[in-house]
């Protein structure tokens, strides 16, 4: 099934921005593109704001105000309400068709995801650190299991191979369930998603695990909304080196018998070489696959960590 991916308009190259220009990113719309459905939202032309138009900003009015959307150079031109009850309603629809991930544009003060500006009212900027688009508040209020991510960061190999990986999989976890949330798909769900799971977050994979052993006692609707929360939040974690080796070994121990003397110490060679960072992750999977290809394991081949995305993506090579 097609993968859902809200997005802001100009990140796709829609000419929408308060200049008539766009902020095109060549990843999302070329790289990401023959493998989603882009959802584009503009916010600020959907509460009807022209193209151009002034420039707005967050504006902090002290207690009991607060921060509020402003135009730049008319603080009364005050635009909060309408966004909210827009950004508010939007979340709600989004909610409804299964998206799999969105990319906000950085810095927007209504599609940011953090560091936005928020100004004082004498200009100074009055915090960096804490200042969220208020779009994209409210996406991440309504979905908080749903992966966004900025278009600038995703220029950082890492965050983008997460980023890819998290909205492939939140799809398996819907297409996962086509036929009806029921207890027996959740449980082939987490069972595929084992290795992920070590990988990202051990600490959760053994909290999710005991969860995921206790459904039976659990409402399958309420059971559903947790663990897809939990489950996304986890995978948000990124997959550290440790971890990783921590996972290769746990695969190397399913050859034992299977490879000889010479092939076992190629395997725990690569192991090693990926570990102390001179080899990247794909050069011990590449061999693990090409062993488990020779070595059928049921358990194995349905592992979503040997095969998270289309390879053609090329997300693992410089990790
Ligand atoms: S950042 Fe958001 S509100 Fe601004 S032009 Fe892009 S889509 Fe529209």
């Amino acid at each position: 099934m097609t993968i859902k991916l809200g997005v802001s308009a100009c990140v796709i190259g829609d000419k929408v921005r308060f200049d008539s220009g766009h902020k095109r990113s060549h990843f999302v719309a070329t790289e990401l593109e023959p493998f989603v459905e882009f959802v584009p939202v503009c916010p600020e032309v959907s509460i009807g704001l022209p193209v151009p138009r002034p420039t707005i900003r967050l504006l902090d009015r002290g207690e009991p105000i607060g921060v509020r959307l402003v135009e730049t150079k008319d603080a009364d031109a005050d635009h909060t309400a309408k966004m909210v009850e827009f950004s508010k309603k939007k979340a709600e629809h989004l909610a409804g068709m299964e998206l799999c991930g969105y990319v906000v544009c950085a810095k927007s003060p209504t599609c940011g995801m953090e560091r936005v500006k928020v100004y004082r009212e004498n200009g100074y900027v009055a915090s960096e650190k804490i200042g969220v688009g208020l779009y994209t508040q409210q996406l991440m209020e309504r979905m908080p299991w749903l992966p966004i991510e900025e278009d600038g960061r995703l220029n950082d190999p890492v965050l983008k191979e997460n980023f890819v990986f998290r909205i492939f999989a939140l799809r398996d976890f819907y297409d996962s369930m086509a036929e009806g949330i029921s207890r027996r798909a959740i449980v082939e769900f987490h069972s595929r998603y084992k290795l992920v799971l070590m990988a990202h977050c051990p600490t959760e994979y053994k909290e999710l695990g005991k969860f995921v052993a206790d459904i039976a006692n659990h409402d399958i609707d309420e059971f559903f909304a947790e663990y897809r929360t939990r489950f996304m939040q986890a995978i948000a974690k990124r997959a550290t080196r440790k971890n990783n080796t921590n996972v290769l070994m746990h695969l190397q121990g399913y050859f034992k018998r299977a490879l000889d003397k010479q092939q076992k110490a190629e395997l725990a060679d690569l192991i090693h070489a990926y570990r102390k960072g001179t080899m990247p992750l794909l050069a011990p999977l590449t061999l693990i696959n090409h062993h488990l290809n020779q070595n059928p394991d049921a358990y194995l081949q349905q592992q979503c960590y040997l095969h998270p995305y289309p390879d053609s993506l090329r997300l693992r090579y410089g990790l």
